[in-house]
């Protein structure tokens, strides 16, 4: 029996806390996974303090975030006074970090992943399958797919999704949480007569994950079989890649709803930071949470009603409890909190209070408005055009209340 190879594409705040659980799981699971487990690293230069424990005397100056994750166990810049295990090893190089892994996790802010993987693309096993934990949705002027979908087409694989209320550094901190992996590849055919049943055991093929307005070529790529000398990637072997005591992970097989949901909540969690920085309580708060639920499930209804499955929004923890963490204490939430009360663009905000790391929630409101223009459904969502206005200077915080209540 073959082992699997990990390869971890993307290394920011969640990409390397969800990088140490899977390196954690591939040395403890060492019967079906290969220990060292790759993470690629978009390269760049980082300057130790003086004072860090960090700094090498030998190796003063700037020096590459490879290396000094490579020598130090840390990424120093995104997920700081994290230990990193040792089997993790940081790879400049995406085509080597990818080139023989059977299991890809893909962890980038959403709008440097159409890039990356076209330049991959034909270079990975072809039997490779993928896991998106990006939490965003691919608009362009084709409509709206799912990045599983995206990552998928690109690369002729299978991709699912995981998605969760995980603030990554309390996953780092190995503060207990849960989250949510769904993963639904098409059942046996007779084209590819060795490929692995749908762990759901339902018998829809990738056509099921295309929006009803994409001309969808899923169904047209040919899924390579996984040679028969691997376990099969299936619900059990992908909890062992990414369950821990402290993380703790349910499998279903709602991609649609569980990369919907983390895409939008993000869009809500900004209406509540917006909210909150007016300084309007708690109660105003959920007022913004309940609507943006709402309009949460009634855009999965409305653009993926095919393959949907509503209780992922109530049921899983990519659902409503994602909206709570975000709305509580993630980076969309607290900067837009910091816009309204420093009266400032949010992208000021984000320079000036991320260090590097990158915003969803900002993008991903243009990006679910211009689609939103495009089927004539502004109106119908009602607070989600609220904060694309807001971001767009042409509506006031002020007007939130009576314009989601039109
Ligand atoms: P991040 O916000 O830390 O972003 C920084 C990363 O982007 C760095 O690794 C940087 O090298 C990389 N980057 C910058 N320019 C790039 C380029 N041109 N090409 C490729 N990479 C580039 O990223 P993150 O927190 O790891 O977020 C990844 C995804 O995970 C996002 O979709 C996010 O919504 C989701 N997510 C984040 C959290 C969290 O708490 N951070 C939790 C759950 C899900
Ligand atoms: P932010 O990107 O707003 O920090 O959200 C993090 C997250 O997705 C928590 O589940
Ligand atoms: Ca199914």
């Amino acid at each position: 029996q073959r082992k699997h190879k990990i390869t971890v594409v993307g290394s920011g705040n969640w990409g390397c806390a969800i990088a140490k659980i899977v390196a954690e799981n591939a040395a403890s699971n060492s019967d079906i996974f290969e220990k060292k487990v790759e993470m690629w690293v978009f390269e760049e230069t980082v300057e130790i303090p003086k004072d860090s424990p960090n700094y090498d005397p030998a190796n003063p100056g700037p020096e590459k975030l490879t290396h000094v994750i490579n020598r130090v166990h840390e990424n120093v810049k995104y997920l700081p006074g994290i230990k990193l295990p040792a089997n993790l090893h940081a790879n400049p190089s995406l085509e080597d970090a990818v080139k023989d892994s059977t299991i890809l996790v893909f962890n980038l802010p959403h709008q440097f992943i159409v890039k990356t993987c076209e330049s991959i693309k034909g270079k990975i096993l072809p039997y490779a399958r993928g896991i998106s934990c990006i939490k965003g949705v691919d608009v362009n002027e084709h409509g709206i797919n799912l990045f599983s979908e995206t990552i998928g087409k690109t690369l002729g694989i299978y991709c699912g999704a995981l998605s969760g209320a995980n603030i990554a550094n309390e996953v780092a901190k190995e503060k207990w949480s849960e989250t949510t992996v769904a993963y639904d590849p098409p059942h046996l055919d007779s084209k590819a007569p060795s490929l692995q049943p749908s762990p759901s055991g339902s018998q829809v093929d990738l056509v099921q994950f295309e929006h009803k307005d994409v001309s969808g070529n899923l169904s047209n790529v040919k899924l390579q079989a996984l040679p028969s000398e691997y376990p099969p990637i299936d619900h059990n072997v992908l909890k062992q890649v990414f369950h821990r005591p402290y993380f703790h992970v349910r499998v279903v097989s709602d991609v649609a709803g569980v990369s919907i949901s983390g895409a939008l909540k993000n869009v809500v969690a900004l209406a509540a930071g917006f909210v909150e920085g007016m300084g309007w309580g708690d109660n105003a708060k959920a007022a913004v949470m309940r609507v943006g639920l709402m309009e949460m499930v009634r855009f999965g209804d409305k653009f993926f009603g095919a393959t949907i499955d509503q209780r992922t929004f109530t049921d899983e923890s990519a659902g409503v409890a994602d909206l709570i963490t975000s709305s509580s204490g993630g980076r969309n939430f607290r900067c837009a909190k910091l816009s309204v009360e420093r009266n400032q663009p949010i992208e000021q905000i984000e320079k000036d209070e991320l260090n590097g790391q990158s915003l969803q929630g900002t993008l991903t409101a243009a990006e679910v408005n211009s689609f939103l223009k495009n089927q004539g459904q502004e109106e119908d969502f009602p607070l989600f055009t609220a904060v694309y206005r807001i971001l767009q200077g042409t509506m006031q915080v002020a007007e939130i209340p009576s314009y989601i209540e039109r």
